[in-house]
């Protein structure tokens, strides 16, 4: 099967390439050579010059020999912050961890490995494959920006697993919400806080209430709101003009997102009114919902691959957005399968090398799959 030192070498390697969201460039290159090393037509796309970073997202080809459509790998190259020079450490029990000062880049540098190592032993050991086509994307980590920019012609796949989820080795998300971010400016007016503060409108202030006017945390089973900054004001001696909140909305249901940001909006201005601020609100989306059927065949072949490996199998909705939503929304039915990532966005992020070559024996048997 794999080559689980080789797994672990290659793994540790990328983590000790720095790569945050739109500085990807030097793990762009390495796997651009990587990939041409093992025999694929590799391009990458302007993605990087759009968004001002310094790569673009790498797509590669490998023509197989086996019947059947190509499938689609996919993994993000960037990293969140901190992540500046770090390494992994790896434990005598197998963990591998960073050395507490950063992220250890499992998310989503496990995915990546996986994918890379699984075509290593294809080629070593001459194995029957399908046509391969691997995305790594940049900058997923803020708003799956990488992804969404992306030349979809180019993608042959109508199918995709997407190396990203958090959790045991065999989970797979089949379900993920809509993404509605939000910012909300209040404008009031300036005053002196000691001369004539009747003069002024207080921001800060009309803001506070409008946060505490509406829902925050779990709103039902499927929907979530979070006002995660606020900033505002000048000095302490002056009655604030400004305050400007930035939140979130995540459902599973795509119009119960839709409405309640409609919600939000409507309580927000409803408070300012009263408060005698002016209101901007501005909404954007992160990703839209999706949900794969249980019968789908890219479930389906998940499901027969980690039954033959004798992988249990767990399906769930994730809370986050992915490059899948992308790939969802541009036709290509993908899941995301679980690839070895623990307390991810965290200084604690952690893997094992047995999870890593448990997904990477996933990888490996879904590019080999006879149907
Ligand atoms: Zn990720």
């Amino acid at each position: 099967m794999i080559n689980k030192e080789r797994l672990r070498d290659e793994f540790c390697k990328l983590v000790s390439i720095d790569s945050a969201s739109f500085q990807e460039r030097k793990m762009a290159d390495t796997l651009k050579t990587c990939l041409t090393g093992l025999g694929f037509e590799v391009t990458e796309d302007n993605a990087g010059k759009y968004y001002n970073g310094n790569a673009g997202n790498i797509y590669g080809f490998l023509k197989g020999d086996m019947e059947g459509e190509p499938i689609l790998f996919s993994a993000h190259m960037d990293t969140v912050e901190p992540s500046s020079d770090k390494k992994a450490v790896v434990q005598e029990d197998g963990t591998i961890t960073s050395d507490g000062s950063t992220v250890l880049g499992a998310d989503d540098l496990s995915g990546v490995a996986a994918i890379v190592e699984a075509v290593r032993t294809i080629k070593e050991q001459g194995l029957s494959h399908r046509s391969i086509e691997v995305l790594f994307t940049i900058a997923e980590e803020v708003y799956i920006r990488g992804s969404e920019v992306f030349d979809y012609r180019l993608i042959k796949s109508g199918e995709a697993y997407v190396l990203d989820l958090s959790g045991p080795v065999g989970t797979a998300a089949i379900k993920a919400p809509t993404l509605v971010s939000f910012t909300a400016r209040f404008t009031g007016r300036a005053a002196h806080a000691g001369f004539a503060p009747e003069t002024g409108i207080h921001a800060i202030s009309a803001a506070a209430e409008a946060i505490t006017a509406i829902r925050q945390g779990r709103i039902d089973e499927e929907t979530t709101v979070n006002v995660g900054t606020i900033e505002g004001g000048l000095a302490r001696n002056i009655v604030p003009e400004h305050c400007i909140l930035n939140g979130e909305v995540q459902s599973l249901n795509h119009d119960k997102a839709l409405s309640e940001v409609d919600k939000i909006e409507g309580i927000f201005q409803a408070v300012s009114d009263k408060r005698g601020t002016v209101l901007e609100f501005e909404t954007s989306f992160g990703c839209i919902a999706y949900e794969v059927g249980i019968e789908h065949n890219v479930v389906k072949r998940f499901e027969k691959v980690c039954r033959e490996l004798g992988y249990q199998t767990d399906y769930i909705a994730t809370f986050g957005g992915s490059d899948n939503n992308n790939f969802v929304r541009n036709g290509i039915t993908g899941i995301v399968i679980a690839c070895g990532m623990n307390e991810v966005h965290s200084c604690k992020e952690y893997t094992h090398v047995d999870e890593l070559e448990k997904c990477c024996n996933i990888t490996l048997k879904l590019m080999t799959w006879k149907e």
